[in-house]
């Protein structure tokens, strides 16, 4: 498979695999959200140059576009400090701090590295508190697990059998669409 696996849908798939193979039966117009071509990572990677001045700060980069070839991967990143070599994303609330979301640093980070960018500290930045929450960087037993993770998504088979969550089903945009679970939708 050629396309690239958008790093905004890491976090969702851990949660629901099958709502992402629906976004991309359902949404298949919205392609740059879920998969896209290297002809779009092309596109990206130009954007990423006029972004470059997008900042008052010359500093900081602000919504990069992003890719790794190496892991079939593309996305934006948040913020990167560019004298502190520091990857930041912004959360409005961060309660918890899950898995996917941690995978989505890391991946954010594996791009910015294939792409030149010296990357030595990643964090969160809770904006609600005003608060920074450095993340580890990867270590080889991490980098190992995020290939795997990568590997799972890119072979998906939407087939095979999961146990649904019925509180991520009450507020899938897809539980009305969805043959794997009888829940209803909150918003129905
Ligand atoms: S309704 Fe539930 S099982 Fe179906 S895609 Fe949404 S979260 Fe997944």
């Amino acid at each position: 498979m050629d396309d690239y696996i958008a790093i905004s849908t890491l976090n969702d798939f851990i949660f629901c695999p099958y709502s992402i193979y629906l976004h991309n039966v359902y949404m298949d117009t919205d392609e740059t959200m879920y998969h896209a071509t290297p002809q779009t990572r092309g596109k990206l990677v130009h954007e990423a140059t006029d972004n470059k001045t997008s900042t008052n700060r010359s500093d900081i980069l602000l919504s990069l576009p992003v890719y790794s070839e190496r892991f079939g991967i593309m996305g934006k990143i948040d913020q990167y400090k560019v004298k502190g070599k520091k990857l930041i994303e912004r959360k409005y609330q961060l309660k918890k701090i899950f898995r996917g979301q941690i995978y989505q640093l890391w991946a954010q980070m594996f791009c910015m590295r294939e792409m030149g960018f010296p990357v030595e500290s990643i964090a969160f930045y809770e904006i609600s508190t005003n608060k920074m929450i450095p993340v580890d960087m990867p270590n080889s037993e991490d980098e190992k697990e995020f290939e795997g993770f990568i590997a799972r998504f890119r072979n998906y088979d939407p087939a095979e059998n999961f146990t649904p969550n019925p509180n991520k089903c009450e507020h899938c945009i897809y539980c009305n669409l969805c043959d794997k679970t009888e829940t209803e939708n909150v918003y129905s």
